[in-house]
């Protein structure tokens, strides 16, 4: 088993001084609970902010310290400021509000950024001084989002799992964030991403597309070289636990005497932090609804909400204590009688054993949050009813309604059709109840906190972790004995491919012309003594020969349809010009480029081309997959084939691919040269599989590739290239 390396915010752990002494406590949360068996039993280590332990003299201190170290605890400490940009501020007054769709709350402007990326540092600077090789490491949740990727950046071949606890919003919302582009690459640092809903996986990869402007597979994205895969993994509670404690003697007496306070009046119980994600207040306006409209409830039926307070530090939070405690009494003060108090509202945390006998006494629980990861406590509430005897009332908008569809499911903002559903849970009959919670323990104890921790996991440990050496630096590590091979050899061949290889790729063809530079090198390549230099390119001859037309090298048109030996001005043709076919292309391509705004069509002697780089980035790799499903139908018998590139599909003449230039420069060599590839598409693989042994394939840029090396980008191209040049 591999040694795990987890990060979180906080360490699952409580300090606490106190006449006593000081003690440090295990958290009883579902996380501790699931992760505390593989963490312990593969040795590893847990990384987090052991909460405010400033106060703390320096004997105690080193006391915590070693308590901390014999539990596999590694603390980070905060400073206040820290405490209050990283956490306060950007993580919990950005973040949060934003990833629970409540934009109005996200601050105007925010300077906690430079904290956050500072603490998330800190965090992967810790991982990386424990890390050893073969180490899985797992980070969580949204005050971490850029550890995956600077961990990555100091330690590239690691297994990294990140999993976020938050809703991940619809694109729409989540690119307003002005750090966008940091947080989604921070999370793509990771080998798998994981979240609790398919739906928060499907809104991350749409904003990969959007934001970053990436291709996202169904469940998998590539990115720098690397595969990600993205997974939804709903979280699990300890279902056990909760089953037990339900039964246990203490617990079924006070849930049977919390009941009995209530005079036998019905109890629709709420349990959350005093957060305004949950929906506290549209829930009491709910309740008080409910009263308004079915006159006998007042009296019958009462609604205990427990608010643990909850960031109390954040003005914001401070407020919407205000306005909870306001409503509680408006609505006490309508409808209580000296007898009857309609909403009994406890503003503090309970323990478990006590949670667990409320659960038992509720008739209704009402979890009704605005938006919600997952909500654990609506399972937790599942778990203990094992007498079947309860109806849950469970808001679309919590992770957990994806699993749970027995519950009453409600829109959480509209007040009316809340205040039904609790009307409809307080008058459910028994066998309906019994049905409804059957199915949905069955699923709540299979799919427990451990079996989550064994399946994300299980994936992350099935994940492809990159291979180190792939990526090459042009004068750094694997760079250098790259360049000797090249330097080595005594007859050189070199084939280029141009867009994206020799230049950056651009939104139009013709604004890619090459610069000085660009010339310079290429000129003084070909001069250099044993080297052949060819571009093997998708452009027309016509672009090529006036670009780089006076060089003295090779030059090759159409994926190689098309070549012109150097000093040669006549270019010949790879196989025989058939074009009958363009007839039935042509409408169809014209027809896509109307119907997809900012694409075009290209046409040349031997291929056509639709390029969508400009097109909406959704849509266009879309229609991309339509258009190419209608042409493979279309020209099934015809002497073509149907080549996907970057951003553009390609309709060409068969055997007339990159591969057949190599294997026709190789026919012709007289001796046995080094052939050296460099190529940025899926065009250029063919001339990477026609290699012979011993030839070098080189990658340029992100995207998968068969090419055994990679380089980040054309100035990493045209930097390798310029090192053959440089007196080595
Ligand atoms: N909880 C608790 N004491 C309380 C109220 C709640 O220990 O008085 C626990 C509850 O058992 C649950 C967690 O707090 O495990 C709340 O998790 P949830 O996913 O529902 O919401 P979050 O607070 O993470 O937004």
């Amino acid at each position: 088993m591999s040694r795990l390396l987890l990060a979180s915010n906080r360490l699952p752990v409580t300090v606490s001084v106190d006449k006593q002494g000081m003690r440090v406590v295990p958290s009883m949360g579902g996380l501790a609970t699931g992760l505390r068996a593989p963490h312990t039993r593969s040795g590893g280590l847990w990384i987090g902010w052991p909460g405010d332990v400033h106060r703390l003299r320096p004997e105690q201190r080193a006391a915590v310290d070693a308590q901390l170290q014999a539990m596999g605890l590694v603390p980070i400490d905060l400073s206040a400021a820290e405490v209050q940009h990283y956490y306060h501020g950007f993580a919990n007054g950005v973040l949060w509000p934003l990833f629970h769709y409540l934009i109005d709350r996200v601050p105007a402007a925010s300077h906690d950024w430079e904290a956050y990326r500072q603490v998330n540092e800190r965090f992967a600077g810790a991982l990386a001084d424990r890390y050893r090789a073969g180490d899985t490491v797992w980070v969580h949740d949204y005050q971490l989002a850029l550890v995956p990727a600077l961990l990555r950046r100091r330690i590239p071949d690691a297994r990294i799992g990140f999993f976020l606890h938050i809703p991940f919003p619809s694109s729409e919302v989540f690119r307003i964030l002005s750090w966008r582009a940091e947080i989604l690459e921070g999370m793509l640092g990771a080998d798998l991403v994981g979240f609790h809903t398919y739906a928060y996986a499907r809104y991350f990869a749409t904003s990969l597309v959007r934001v970053l402007g990436l291709d996202v597979d169904l469940d998998r994205v590539w990115y720098r070289g690397r595969e990600v895969r993205l997974g939804a993994y709903p979280m699990g509670i300890d279902a056990a636990f909760f089953e037990s404690a339900a039964q246990e003697p203490e617990v079924v007496a006070e849930a049977a005497a919390i009941r009995g306070h209530g005079g036998g009046a019905r109890i629709v119980l709420g349990v959350d932090r005093l957060d305004y994600t949950k929906g506290i207040p549209r829930r009491l306006l709910a309740f008080e609804r409910l009263l308004e409209h079915e006159p006998s409830w007042r009296g019958r039926a009462r609604f205990v909400q427990v608010a643990v307070p909850s960031r109390g530090e954040v003005p914001a939070y401070e407020q919407f204590k205000h306005q909870v405690d306001e409503l509680v009494g408006r609505i006490n003060g309508r409808y209580g009688t000296t007898q009857y108090v309609p909403i009994h509202y406890l503003h503090r945390g309970f323990s478990q054993k006590k949670l667990v006998a409320l659960y038992c006494a509720a008739d209704v629980m009402a979890v009704t949050p605005l938006r919600d990861g997952l909500n654990l406590v609506a399972k937790e509430f599942v778990a203990c009813r094992t007498d079947l005897g309860a109806v849950l009332v469970l808001s679309e908008f919590a992770g957990a309604a994806s699993e749970l569809a027995e519950a009453v499911l409600v829109n959480p903002y509209d007040i009316d059709a809340v205040a039904r559903a609790l009307a409809q849970a307080l008058h459910m009959s028994p066998e309906e109840r019994a049905a409804r919670l059957r199915a949905m323990r069955e699923r709540v104890r299979e799919n427990d906190v451990h079996r989550w921790v064994a399946a994300f996991l299980d994936d992350l440990g099935l994940a492809p972790v990159p291979v180190a050496p792939n990526a090459v630096e042009p004068g750094g590590g694997a760079g250098v004995e790259l360049v000797a091979r090249l330097r080595g050899a005594g007859e050189l061949v070199l084939l280029l491919d141009y867009d994206g290889t020799l230049v950056p790729l651009r939104p139009r063809p013709d604004q890619a012309a090459p610069d000085g530079e660009l010339l310079g090198l290429l000129e003084r390549l070909s001069r250099r003594p044993g080297t052949a230099v060819h571009v093997v390119s998708g452009r027309d001859r016509a672009t090529l020969e006036r670009w780089l037309g006076a060089l003295p090298i090779g030059l090759h048109a159409e994926h190689g349809l098309w070549s012109r030996p150097k000093g040669s001005l006549t270019w010949a043709a790879a196989v025989e010009l058939r074009d009958e076919w363009k007839a039935y292309v042509r409408p169809v391509l014209q027809q896509i480029s109307h119907s997809t705004p900012g694409s075009f069509v290209e046409e040349k002697s031997g291929s056509m081309a639709w390029h969508f780089r400009q097109a909406d980035p959704g849509y266009g790799p879309y229609q991309a997959k339509e258009l190419r499903l209608h042409l493979l139908d279309l020209l099934s018998n015809t002497p073509v084939a149907v080549v996907a590139g970057d951003k553009v599909v390609e309709i060409r003449l068969q055997g007339a691919d990159k591969g057949a230039v190599v294997r026709r420069l190789l026919a012709d060599a007289p001796g046995a040269p080094l052939l050296a590839a460099l190529g940025d598409d899926r065009t250029d693989e063919d001339m990477f599989a026609s290699l012979p042994p011993g030839g070098l394939a080189i990658h340029v840029g992100p995207g998968p590739s068969r090419a055994p090396h990679r380089l980040a980008d054309p100035a990493a191209a045209r930097a390798l290239l310029a090192e053959l040049l440089s007196p080595g």
